[in-house]
């Protein structure tokens, strides 16, 4: 790994894109097959290949428990190394000590042997395992022979490398090494799901060999969100399509002849959970990759989010369950069908085959969509948006007809239109260090709303919404106000620093569950802070009565069904 160590050192330490994918290309030409698979997938932040469902699930913990373990050193220390790096595998780096001044005598690691002793790593699963893992952890760390090495491999292991080099450049580096074109590797990374295997196909000039492989997830595609009553300076270019957004579950159902698998966005395979919908892929022709949504829907009305809850990670779903909470598979995409790949076909065109392969079943349905007219007015899309709402839908999606299938990728070709539920002013009581180009400020704030009589009670956390500027300018201001850590919950929250209750925040917010998550029971999905209230005093921030009403509201409109 030293030499991983090396190339990596030298890609974060150039800006340019073309440098990056240089010094890549001349590390990949140099290994062989093995250490070739293995590095290709590290340089992505990943240390399975992306169709892998393993997860190393390698908490940061148990990373510096089994690094103090080696290397000894304090929590204040590592506090005071991880604030100036903000990330795990630099932090770590000024405690290494080398094996030989350890006095142990162990093989230096390649990016091979890494992976097997990851591979043992994700094996002990399960609450028992910890120590065991711990152990793993400390065999890999103890083989370290340098502070490079080791930064290295505690950023594999977190699953980010923070060296500017993202999927695409890998790519690219990976055809600089075996001068083959960049979208031929593309492709077939789509197909294989694994950027090792492409990269020693690529070495064998045998890239065009590789199918699409089904059992393999790809990437979902990600829509960005655009603000409801907005100008809509996002839609003036090109053309697109409107449809629902479902409040479901985000899934990708491969059929492959026989066999039928539903991945989740965690990429695991769920089709245990939804044997009807399983039943009506199962009828389809033919082998193909379906992208859609799991929606809960009784007699052809959406049941409400917490419906399709009850149906989530169940092994045994009963006949009683399958006929109090229906699910069907409301299908918007199409990326193989056969041993064809559609990734790179227009959206309209995969639409298009859709149509074509899709026998609409109550289990398995065709998404509905329509064009959204170029010179049309926002009071049209907010009339769609309100029909949308009445059908018992989140909001709407807005698709660029001309797109290709971008896994993985969260652009301006999807769009999602939401409208936030409400905003609370809120006061904030506990602040966090943030991470990576934040962990030198204080950016993470939980925050309180009042109670009866005027006690705060706290309703979530938000790490977003304030610009760099505004959050520097209260980081001094918190740690001049920080309080004694007295209640007993904020000792169990041992990163949170309490703060006097004085910055007035407005947050929007999607959704509000009920939770004992926070002291006012109550919780906010997806929260942004929108401004900083600096015209409202902290006495005058809003109570958990309106908060209960927003909620009861909301479970009205849900319709209770
Ligand atoms: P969000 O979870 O708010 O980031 O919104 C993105 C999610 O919207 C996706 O992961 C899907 O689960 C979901 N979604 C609902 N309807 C659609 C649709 N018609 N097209 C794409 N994604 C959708």
């Amino acid at each position: 790994m030293k030499r991983f160590a090396q190339a990596a050192q030298a890609i974060a330490e150039t800006p340019s894109k073309l440098d990056k994918t240089g010094i890549l290309g001349a590390y990949l030409r140099t290994l062989p097959e093995d250490d070739l698979a293995c590095a290709a997938r590290f340089f992505t932040g990943n240390p399975f290949a992306a169709r892998d469902q393993r997860a190393l699930a390698l908490g940061g913990r148990t990373i510096v428990a089994a690094a103090q373990h080696m290397w000894g050193f304090t929590d204040a220390d590592l506090s005071a190394t991880y604030r100036e790096h903000g990330d795990l595998g630099s932090a770590l780096a000024p405690f290494v000590r080398p094996p030989q001044t350890l006095g142990l005598f162990v093989e230096p690691l390649t990016p091979a042997t890494l992976k097997c002793r990851l591979d043992e790593i994700a094996a002990a699963a399960g609450k028992s395992a910890g120590k065991k893992r711990q152990l793993l952890c400390e065999s890999i760390l103890g083989a370290c022979r340098s502070a490079d090495e080791a930064k290295y491999v505690v950023k594999i292991m977190t699953g980010d490398l923070r060296i500017g080099l993202r999927e695409g450049l890998v790519i690219d580096g990976i055809a600089s090494a075996f001068d083959a074109a960049p979208g031929d590797v593309r492709r077939a990374n789509m197909a294989a799901g694994d950027l090792g295997t492409v990269a020693v196909a690529a070495k064998h000039g045998t890239l065009s060999a590789i199918r699409v492989a089904y059992g393999a997830p790809i990437g979902f595609m990600l829509a960005s969100p655009i603000l409801f009553g907005s100008e809509y300076k996002e839609l003036r270019e090109g053309r697109w399509m409107v449809e629902d957004k479902y409040d479901g579950i985000r899934a990708q159902v491969h059929k492959d002849g026989e066999r039928v698998r539903i991945f989740s966005r965690t990429l695991n395979d769920v089709a245990y959970s939804y044997p009807e919908v399983v039943r009506a892929v199962g009828t389809l022709e033919g082998s193909c990759i379906l992208d859609g949504e799991l929606v809960a829907q009784r007699e052809g009305r959406v049941l409400p989010f917490r419906y399709l809850q009850a149906r989530l990670q169940r092994k045994d779903v009963s006949e009683d369950l399958l006929a109090e909470v229906p699910v069907a598979f409301a299908c918007f995409d199409i990326l193989a069908y056969g041993d064809e790949f559609l990734l790179d076909e227009p959206l309209l065109e995969r639409r298009a085959r859709l149509a074509e392969i899709l026998p609409s079943s109550s289990q398995l349905q065709l998404a509905p969509w329509s064009a959204l007219e170029p010179d049309g007015s926002a009071e049209e899309l907010h009339a769609a948006f309100e029909a949308a709402r009445a059908r018992g839908q989140e909001g709407l999606m807005l698709k660029r007809t001309d797109s290709p299938y971008l896994p993985g990728k969260r652009g301006k070709c999807w769009l999602k239109l939401k409208r936030e539920l409400s905003t609370l002013d809120v006061v904030v009581v506990a602040v966090e260090w943030g991470h990576g180009k934040r962990a030198k400020v204080l950016s993470d704030y939980t925050f309180a709303v009042r109670d009866r009589h005027g006690k705060l009670q706290t309703i979530g956390k938000a790490y977003s919404g304030l610009t760099d500027a505004e959050i520097a300018r209260l980081t001094p201001w918190f740690l001049e106000h920080r309080l004694p850590e007295h209640t007993q919950r904020q000792k169990a929250r041992r990163h949170e620093i309490p703060v006097e209750p004085n910055v007035v925040l407005e947050v929007a917010f999607d959704i509000i569950q009920q939770s004992d998550l926070h002291e006012s029971g109550f919780a906010l999905r997806f929260p942004r802070i929108v401004r900083i209230r600096d015209d409202k005093p902290p006495s005058e921030v809003d109570t958990i009565e309106r908060v209960r009403d927003i909620y009861r509201r909301m479970v009205d409109r849900e319709g209770g069904a």
